[in-house]
């Protein structure tokens, strides 16, 4: 093929890109955008005219990751090429996430000229995962953690207490004589309250305390920032306000608590078992009631 064939190929290739193209001059401290594709036009909502001579840093906007733009300013200033994920935001203001590799262009003399940038809108992705994310996350019936993750955010917990210097505890609650509810009532109505009590540990939770559903009518409440006294009271608010609600109408129902601080150096396992323990005493000395283990 020759030369200008070639060129109007890859003209030609370049504008009909599925993915966003966008070309600039070399000068890496104010780059200047010189070409965009039809693709970039249609993922931004900039027309061609509109961008042409400004810098891409048009697309940046308040959560555009830092490092992000910083790695690749220092992959440009190397010569090698970058590849990279972050948000940027359409002319109307509107984000979306973005998959992106940048790469010099030389001319025949290996000098760079220009820098290539090519984008993918992935944002469809990345709310697709973060739903599934949520979904391996949650338990079905109540919305809280499940076990699975709520050990992990228990143990990340501990982790940020420690690095803060700021006190941890949790408070497990086990519902009172449940198997008693499932006969009287059927299973059915037995999850029911389980439900709610779900939602009134999400509802009456500090805004940064996490609700566990540890199992099957056993909850776990991390509270962060919160010493043993603070979560004694937070546990006997909860042991009063069960007490005290009418499941659908008829059903009374009370639970037990063991609160426990996190000492130091200890592991999500270790506290869990010390407030096991303290439920254990709570369910022994006749249920309805808080147990908390001496820090
Ligand atoms: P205790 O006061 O000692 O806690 O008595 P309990 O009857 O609550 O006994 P325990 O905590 O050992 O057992 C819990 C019972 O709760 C066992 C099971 O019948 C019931 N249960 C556990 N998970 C579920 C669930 O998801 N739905 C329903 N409906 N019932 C459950
Ligand atoms: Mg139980
Ligand atoms: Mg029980």
């Amino acid at each position: 093929m020759i030369e200008a064939d070639l060129q109007n190929l890859a003209e030609a290739a370049l504008e009909s890109s599925y993915d966003s193209v966008l070309i600039t001059d070399s000068n890496l401290s104010h780059p200047e955008i010189v070409y965009v594709n039809p693709a970039f036009c249609e993922m931004t909502g900039w027309s061609r005219d509109e961008v042409i001579g400004r810098t891409p840093a048009i697309l940046q906007g308040e959560e555009t990751d830092r490092q992000v733009t910083d790695r690749l300013r220092r992959a440009l200033e190397a010569g090698r090429n970058f590849e990279g994920r972050t948000i940027n935001y359409r002319k109307d203001g509107r984000p979306f996430h973005i998959e992106w590799r940048t790469s010099p262009v030389r001319n025949d003399k290996g000098e760079v000229t220009h820098y290539l940038a090519i984008q993918r809108d992935v944002t469809a992705q990345v709310r697709l995962m973060r739903r599934l994310r949520q979904q391996a996350e949650s338990d079905g019936l109540t919305e809280l953690l499940n076990h699975k993750a709520g050990e992990s955010e228990l143990n990340a917990a501990i982790i940020g207490a420690r690095q803060q210097e700021k006190p941890l505890s949790v408070a497990l609650l086990d519902i009172d004589h449940f198997k008693a509810v499932n006969d009287e009532h059927g299973h059915a109505m037995g999850d029911l309250v389980i439900e709610r009590i779900g939602h009134l540990v999400n509802q009456h939770l500090n805004r940064q305390d996490i609700g566990v559903r540890w199992g099957g009518e056993e909850f776990l409440l991390i509270l962060l920032e919160t010493d043993l006294d603070a979560a004694s009271r937070a546990a006997e608010a909860f042991r009063k306000l069960i007490a005290d609600t009418r499941f659908h109408d008829e059903i009374n129902v009370t639970g037990s608590f063991g609160v426990a601080q996190c000492r130091p150096g200890e592991d999500g396992a270790a506290l869990f078992k010390r407030a096991d323990d303290a439920l254990y005493r709570a369910k022994q000395k006749g249920r309805n009631r808080v147990c908390v283990s001496e820090s």
